[in-house]
């Protein structure tokens, strides 16, 4: 069974838009700090200058050059090279007209990437509302429209000057496609989650909402898949591929949407106490890791460990833990020196809910959380025993 649980909810402008797992991953991957705006730390992924160097080899080579006679060569590639860095600015803009109207809506906006795609902005648990939603999604293409149209009636001022007037030329082309591309109504596009706040707000039903807007994220990513091979037959290789590889990341996270809300809809209303596992082996602190592992691992196939001392339970060790020590260490390791202190332990009560579980593992990084009554560890949950106990429910049909 797979899944993305996620709990942020990122907005992407530009060319195409990251899956949602790709998205936590790009958050989580350093690059280089720009410095922040209105508080929001904003980056540049490292697939970012990659793109910036395609884009100044297309426009300083192939674009400029064709539309502009009789310029120095090396003007080509610096304008060509502005234009890129001004396109990133666009795209920047896009992502804080989304999060200035998040924040308004007291949500946290917790970072800013440019990458490959173009940009993505991490905003903080769900909209409080079908409205907040709406207005925050519209931002973006509302702020890329404004630009288009400033860059348009800026344009005849700068006719004395040809560089300067072909970038506004085509930056207003570009911000105005950007607009265009990111209101197409399928999640995660922002013209998705239009939808999904329209739906949302005539149903009140948020669930059924992002079903539609995810399904409907499918079939525009298939439809730009199928114009991308369409383009490669026509003999526009390049440009084919392109389009299809989009389709295929609208696709992508549309679909871990859909994933995710069928989900969450099994998960609904379930506690962690029905999925935890209860047989947790307790162990002596001063257990060494090799008895540990041929009396518990081995012979009874355990994966996880209470270390007690004496009647207190001082903290917990995973195989995990176990496989990061060297096993020659094994023999005089003891199961107090590789354990994760109990205070350092994240744990969830009993009667949370499993998907707030879930979303607490991913956002820690988990695999497990000790499930705590007060002082007293009441149990584990694992990811796997969310899977366990959801097949089981399955097979019962309750
Ligand atoms: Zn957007």
């Amino acid at each position: 069974m797979s899944y993305t649980a996620e709990s942020k909810r990122s907005y992407a402008a530009g060319s195409g838009a990251a899956s949602q797992g790709q998205k936590s991953a790009l958050a989580a991957r350093p690059g280089v700090a720009l410095g922040s705006i209105m508080g929001i730390p904003i980056s540049l992924d490292y697939s970012w200058f990659l793109v910036f160097a395609l884009l100044t080899w297309i426009l300083g080579s192939s674009y400029y050059p064709s539309e502009f006679k009789n310029w120095p060569p090396l003007l080509y590639w610096v304008t060509g090279a502005a234009t890129a860095i001004l396109l990133f600015a666009s795209v920047l803009l896009h992502e804080l007209g989304h999060s200035y109207i998040a924040i308004r809506f007291g949500m946290t906006v917790r970072s800013i990437t440019l990458f490959i795609f173009g940009g993505v902005a991490q905003i903080g648990a769900e909209p409080p509302s079908a409205k907040a939603e709406l207005l925050i999604a519209m931002a973006g293409p509302a702020v890329s429209l404004g630009l288009a149209a400033g860059l348009s009636v800026v344009q005849p001022l700068l006719a004395g000057n040809e560089p300067l007037w072909g970038m506004a030329k085509y930056l207003a082309f570009i911000n105005l496609a950007l607009a265009l591309f990111n209101l197409i109504p399928g999640f995660p596009l922002d013209g998705g989650r239009v939808l999904r706040a329209l739906i949302w707000g005539a149903t009140k039903n948020l669930r059924q909402a992002t079903l539609i807007a995810a399904n409907a994220g499918r079939f525009f990513g298939f439809l730009f898949i199928l114009a991308g091979v369409w383009r490669m037959f026509a003999g526009d290789i390049g440009g084919g591929i392109w389009i299809a590889f989009i389709g295929w990341f609208l696709d992508n996270a549309a679909s871990a949407q859909v994933h995710q809300v069928a989900f969450q809809g099994l998960l609904a209303g379930r506690e962690v106490s029905q999925a935890m596992s209860r047989q947790c082996v307790s162990v002596a602190a001063d257990t060494l890791l090799q008895q540990l592992v041929d009396e518990h691992v081995l012979g009874i196939g355990r994966r996880c460990f209470l270390v007690v001392r004496g009647p207190e339970t001082v903290g917990l060790m995973t195989l995990h833990r176990i496989k990061e020590v060297p096993k020659a260490q094994w023999s005089t390791t003891t199961a107090a020196d590789v354990m994760i202190p109990m205070r350092e332990v994240i744990s969830i009560g009993p009667s949370a809910d499993l998907w707030a579980a879930l979303q607490l593992m991913d956002r820690d990084g988990v695999n497990q959380l000790p499930v705590m009554s007060g002082s007293e560890v009441a149990g584990m949950l694992s990811r796997e025993d969310i899977v366990t106990y959801l097949r089981t429910v399955q097979e019962l049909g309750t």
